[in-house]
């Protein structure tokens, strides 16, 4: 991994809400940690993780999923229903 990397807008977005709670759209992954993420979003602890998080989210772009971060669930939910996951499975919950 490049250690000097300039920190990017949305990296930036992250490292501001470190001790905030964030919400995201459905990963498309129905294991317990995913449900959870989904129904109560996390808080972003420090600046390893905010930096954790957006690679996941870069991760999720570059495979097609489109996987988003939020401040409310609203949004996330708002984000969601306009860009369904391609292998999305509805999930009970
Ligand atoms: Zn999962």
């Amino acid at each position: 991994m490049i250690t000097e990397k300039p920190v990017n807008e949305r990296l930036q977005w992250f490292l501001d809400r470190i001790g905030k709670r964030v919400f995201r759209n459905h990963a498309g992954c129905p294991c317990v940690i995913c449900k959870k993420v989904y129904e109560q979003g996390f808080v972003i602890v420090d600046a390893s993780h905010a930096e954790y998080v957006h690679d996941n989210e870069a991760d999720y772009a570059a495979s097609g999923h489109p996987l988003r971060y939020f401040d409310t669930k609203e949004q996330a939910l708002a984000y969601e229903a306009e860009n369904p996951l391609p292998n999305q499975q509805k999930l009970e919950s």
